[in-house]
């Protein structure tokens, strides 16, 4: 177990080094996002060996494309599954309190056009109160014209009749996944960004380790494992599929692939710090504008497709979905002029199972675990928030399956996550050090810690993604170290040659500059048909 008070090193070279002299583990993880990142930490908390490969990077899948939100689901509530909704709002509790850095109350205001909307949305949201219990953030207020405007202040005014303000929480998804990772660390876990998962090995029909590649160098690895959990996201079919092939099981694909879609604009358009619901849009959808990082966030859209590309492609209904119904409930309408961000998320939706060669278990949330008859454990679906849950279902899975034996260790609900620290700067307040929580003196005190670059990043925070962060390449740290990309993505472009030089003195000698200046280009791109 590593020191807790100064930050641990991530060097490349021992990193490597380590997956090289393995040999086994009591658990090895595939996919560096929420889900197998919180797998890797319940396990490695309760004293078993665990290794963690993600094929990019930590969170460069679906962890860092979130609308950010910590939340109970609201719409769990319209669909009566009480018992989803007061989990979620447990593990939102557990979320703020063990990384408060990160994860922090925010409120929502729900503006009302027809008589009916207040009071039929205040009462199932009084009703979230109430299942929040002690839990709770803040009591739902109802809202007369003026306090709404108040509060929107570029809220649409014609038509409007008032309005209901409720409490939920907002995040860092990709500062959150790299504390995970971190913290999983220092609990003894080896992870390893770059370090693919290319094939299963099994043993007498049971299986019993992963073969490995460095992304980087190609070199190749093995390594033995009690019990591989397959934490893919929507790529976890892959290894499903193989596994079938390998004991000689029909399997049929779980993932349903759906994308989500979200601009960045101004903050100008959601001036103050509250966010704004639209629980049902023309046809039928939800909306949300949410002020984040000192921008605003406008999202997002749920259109299914079958590819599963690492960068998706928005589709243009979407954008024009996002900036018509946007156009409806705000007085200064964002145009495509100014989008500074377009970014695109794969939710593993998880289609009904019937096979019977595995244990389809559709637990009591939105996730599902599955366990084979060669003993790969799949967990996919669910949400953000309710992580460390998904994490405790896993283990479970694997205690009752014999995979492990069980053991208690240190509970992750009250774990606090490397940097946890309370701050009074919020997450939607323009980025800096505060999201570095309790490590902000250990930033503070590399070369640079003056010298900001743009968009509240420093040298010192670029050489800190580097030796602490497990930074490898210009993107790693200008969409999920700092989330430049997301925000504004001409800045971050602009930013790139300097962050590049920085790297390369950090030792990092092909630090990606190229294609990252293709990738802003994405990010901006607005598609015409
Ligand atoms: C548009 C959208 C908005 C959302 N908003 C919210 C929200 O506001 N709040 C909330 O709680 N939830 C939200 N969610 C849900 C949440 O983001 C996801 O449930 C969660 O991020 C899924 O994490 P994951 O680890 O399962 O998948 P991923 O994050 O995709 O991680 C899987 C990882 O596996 C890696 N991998 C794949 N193949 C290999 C291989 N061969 N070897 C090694 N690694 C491999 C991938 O690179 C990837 O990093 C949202 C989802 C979407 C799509």
């Amino acid at each position: 177990m590593q020191d807790e008070g100064s930050p641990a090193p991530t060097r490349r070279a021992d990193l490597i080094d380590q997956l090289r002299r393995l040999g086994r583990v009591d658990l090895a993880v595939i996919g560096g996002g929420a889900t197998g990142l919180g797998v890797a930490l319940d396990a490695a908390a309760r004293g078993f060996s665990v290794l963690l490969v993600e094929s990019h990077d930590f969170a460069k899948g679906t962890s860092s494309r979130a609308t950010k939100l910590v939340h109970g689901g609201v719409r769990y509530l319209a669909q009566g599954n009480i018992a989803l909704v007061r989990e979620a709002l447990h593990e939102r509790t557990t979320l703020l309190a063990n990384a408060p850095h990160l994860a922090q109350p925010l409120p929502f205001v729900m503006p009302s056009y027809r008589f009916w909307e207040a009071p039929f949305y205040g009462i199932g949201l009084k009703l979230y109160d109430a299942l929040a219990g002690k839990a709770g953030l803040g009591a739902t207020e109802f809202l007369s014209r003026s306090q709404t405007l108040a509060l929107l202040r570029n809220a649409q005014a014609e038509g409007l009749k008032g309005g209901v303000k409720y409490w939920d929480g907002q995040f860092d998804d990709a500062r959150l996944a790299l504390a995970l990772a971190r913290t999983a660390a220092q609990q003894g876990a080896l992870l390893v960004n770059y370090c693919a998962a290319t094939g299963l090995v099994h043993a007498n029909g049971k299986l019993v380790g992963l073969q490995l590649r460095d992304q980087e160098t190609g070199e190749e690895f093995s390594v033995q494992a009690g019990c591989v959990v397959n934490a893919a996201g929507v790529w976890v079919d892959q290894f499903r599929l193989q596994d079938g092939r390998a004991i000689g099981r029909q399997t049929a694909p779980m993932v349903a692939p759906s994308q989500g879609v979200h601009i960045v604009v101004d903050r100008s358009f959601l001036p103050g710090d509250h966010a704004l619901l639209v629980p049902k849009t023309a046809d039928g959808r939800v909306l949300f504008a949410v002020p984040w990082l000192g921008k605003t966030i406008l999202g997002t859209t749920d259109t299914s497709r079958l590819d599963l590309a690492r960068e998706p492609l928005p589709f243009k209904e979407e954008i024009d979905f996002i900036l018509r119904e946007s156009a409806r409930y705000l007085s200064r309408a964002p145009g495509t002029e100014d989008i500074k961000s377009i970014w695109v998320g794969l939710r593993p939706l998880v289609k009904p199972l019937e096979d019977d060669a595995e244990k389809t278990q559709a637990l009591s949330r939105e996730h599902t675990v599955l366990v084979s008859k060669s003993g790969l454990v799949t967990v996919t679906g669910g949400k953000w928030t309710t992580y460390r849950a998904m994490a405790d279902d896993v283990m479970r899975k694997c205690f009752d399956n014999s995979l492990l034996a069980e053991r208690t260790g240190i509970a992750t609900g009250s774990l606090r996550l490397v940097g946890a620290q309370a701050s009074t700067v919020k997450i939607s307040d323009v980025p800096g050090l505060h999201l570095y929580g309790n490590e902000a003196a250990a930033v503070q005190a590399l070369p640079g810690a003056d010298r900001e670059l743009g968009g509240g990043l420093t040298e010192a925070m670029v050489r800190f993604a580097v030796r602490h962060e497990y930074a490898r390449c210009v993107e790693d740290v200008l969409a999920r170290r700092s989330r430049l990309l997301f925000l504004d993505a001409a800045l971050a472009a602009s930013l790139a040659p300097e962050v590049a030089r920085l790297m390369r003195e950090e030792g990092i000698v092909e630090p990606g500059l190229e294609p990252f200046l293709a990738l802003c280009q994405q990010y901006l791109h607005i598609p015409e048909a």
